[in-house]
């Protein structure tokens, strides 16, 4: 697990809900979704009925269960949490839809993973609030209309385009969840500092949230990190200095790279003179799998401008060459 990764790990699991805006006003960034949902939202309510049925989509991190959680909140509905691995069948979800309350609404995460059947089910759900739950085997098998009460999905996914058009269709309103602005992670860590009794200088939270990648529960995380190392090596403050003291110790630097994402950018540029070089060389070069090299460290180094992925292999950019200090070799003439 990586202090920079953007999935949840067990102690963001434990923590995280005491940090979780619980209402629109209260969450940060975004404001284009938002803005969008507060009127669908308000419309619903004003209508007396329940929610269109809402997608968000986003990398992992950015605030998809704290906004649905927001939707129920702001609709006075219950909510019920589920998964799309956690439905393999379309029992599953059979039993989950006939247990829903009126206007409640059900998450459903990383819905592009459901399976087939499950989704098959889901779109008559969405569509006419019915199911046909299938008794029996083979040619004596029966389907049974089950009326359902309306409901609100709020679907989550990392990549809607990995969704079905038919699927995609039945949502009433797609959100787009971009990565927050530096200002917006102070403001994330303002305010989790402030739930967490932590003194933060506003000097301290730019250090913080300007090495979150972007992710809010990154920023949460370090955090957290920071203030263990305030409360040990000072008074508890969290200053300039003290921040960047501790991650420093933690080996996340001030864009947010940590060891594994430069030492493959160090490989690149002085063993390689900066690429083009394979990925397979690359990940021997670094002493690590093919895989960790392309899908743990290159999102974030490409995202970032560092490094580009080219069809001769990966190359260096000059902000790359920049971020290490590094003087790239002169340009052969053409
Ligand atoms: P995943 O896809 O991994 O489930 P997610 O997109 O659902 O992630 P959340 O669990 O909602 O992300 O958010 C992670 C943490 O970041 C939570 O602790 C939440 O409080 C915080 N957070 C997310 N967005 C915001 C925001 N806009 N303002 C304040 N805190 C936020």
């Amino acid at each position: 697990e990586r202090l920079v990764g953007a999935d949840a790990d067990t102690e963001d699991q434990a923590v995280e809900a005491a940090l979780r805006p619980k209402e629109l006003g209260e969450f940060i960034g975004q404001h284009r979704v938002r803005e969008q949902l507060d009127l669908v939202l308000r419309a619903a309510r004003a209508r007396g009925g329940t929610a269109d049925h809402v997608l968000l989509s986003g990398a992992p991190g950015l605030g998809k269960t704290t906004l649905s959680m927001i939707i129920a909140a702001e609709m006075g509905a219950p909510i019920r949490i589920t998964s799309g691995p956690a439905i393999q069948h379309a029992g599953d979800l059979a039993a989950i839809l006939s247990s829903l309350q009126e206007g409640e609404v059900l998450f459903l995460d990383e819905i592009h993973r459901m399976s087939r059947p499950a989704e098959e089910m889901l779109y008559m759900a969405m569509e006419d609030f019915r199911v046909d739950v299938i008794v029996g085997k083979g040619p004596g098998a029966t389907a049974i209309p089950l009326e359902l009460p309306p409901f609100t999905l709020v679907g989550a996914t990392t990549r809607a385009g990995l969704l079905p058009p038919p699927l995609r269709d039945r949502f009433g309103f797609t959100g787009h969840m971009d990565f927050y602005e530096p200002a917006e992670l102070e403001l994330v860590v303002h305010r989790s500092a402030q739930l967490l009794d932590v003194r933060t200088d506003p000097e301290g939270a730019v250090e913080i949230a300007g090495r979150s990648r972007g992710t809010p529960r990154i920023a949460n995380r370090l955090l957290r990190r920071v203030r263990d190392y305030a409360q040990v090596k000072a008074d508890g403050v969290i200053t300039r200095e003290i921040a960047s003291a501790a991650l420093e110790v933690y080996e996340v630097d001030e864009r947010g790279l940590d060891r594994l994402d430069r030492a493959v950018l160090r490989s690149l540029l002085k063993l390689f003179g900066g690429g083009p070089v394979g990925l397979s060389t690359l990940a021997v070069a670094v002493g690590e799998e093919r895989e960790t090299v392309e899908e743990v460290a290159e999102p974030f180094l490409v995202r970032e401008g560092l490094l580009a992925r080219t069809p001769r292999g990966r190359v260096a950019t000059p902000a790359a060459w920049a971020h290490l200090g590094l003087t790239p070799p002169p340009q052969p003439h053409p």
